[in-house]
């Protein structure tokens, strides 16, 4: 069965004299392996666009379950500037690498596939990207069903926004206030919590306007790297 659909290349390799593989993600198959015969040689399949980063729209061919075969491919966006910029690159494999780790779900293959297209059209235009891997990461993985509570104190309900320091417990996946918590919790200033909820709710193209302070970074990055740990058995 034949069908069409735009996909990103996330990593590519040659097999035989002219065939390649390519590791992409698309918003309806999530992470596939295409396979595309004579990738190397036709132009008028493939129009010499099988690149890393690309964004393509593909007509592909599922021979039997798990085995694709691109049959061709037109180019939506190559992302020049990045391929350019040995930085960029290296955040995008960063966080390409932890996004292929993840186990994601068919009906979040969409909404992480629009993510990581806003991603690499916000690394394309930014300046500064160092803060881009801990926000694509802590956005991925609480769109990934562990999105924290954090308006109020999950044992006794009391807003905590107004409160000076909360405590969060990585366990039940949110925060408590100080009457509620336990000795495992790890503290976390209020500043720190607004910013993971900003982070939550934010888009890359959000990201390009923000200058985060580096404390902040620090703490959150510490929070969602033992978050993960915990649940996702993965550092970010
Ligand atoms: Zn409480």
């Amino acid at each position: 069965m034949d069908y069409i659909e735009n996909f990103i290349i996330l990593k590519k390799g040659k097999f035989r004299e002219y065939d390649l593989w390519l590791k992409v993600f698309s918003p309806n198959k999530g992470l596939q392996t295409y396979f595309a015969f004579g990738g190397l040689k036709s132009k008028r399949r493939f129009c010499g666009c099988l690149d890393i980063l690309n964004i393509l729209c593909g007509k592909i061919e599922n021979k039997k379950k798990g085995y694709y075969i691109l049959q061709e491919a037109s180019l939506i966006e190559n992302f020049s500037l990045i391929k350019q910029d040995k930085k960029k690159i290296g955040v995008v494999v960063n966080s390409l690498n932890f996004l292929e780790k993840i186990k994601i779900s068919q009906e979040e293959f969409k909404q992480v596939y629009l993510l990581l297209k806003d991603f690499l059209y916000s690394i394309e235009e930014a300046e500064d990207i160092s803060f881009f891997p801990l926000l694509f990461k802590t956005c991925l993985i609480f769109n990934l069903g562990y999105l924290p509570h954090f308006d109020s104190c999950l044992k006794c309900k009391r807003t905590i926004m107004w409160e000076k320091e909360t405590f969060f417990s990585f366990k039940d996946g949110g925060f408590f206030c100080m009457y509620c918590k336990k000795d495992n919790f790890i503290k976390v200033p209020i500043a720190t919590l607004k910013t993971l909820k900003t982070i939550a709710f934010s888009t890359p193209k959000d990201w390009m306007k923000w200058n985060l302070d580096v404390n902040l970074k620090h703490t959150c990055y510490e929070i969602v790297n033992n978050f993960s740990q915990y649940h996702l058995q993965l550092a970010i």
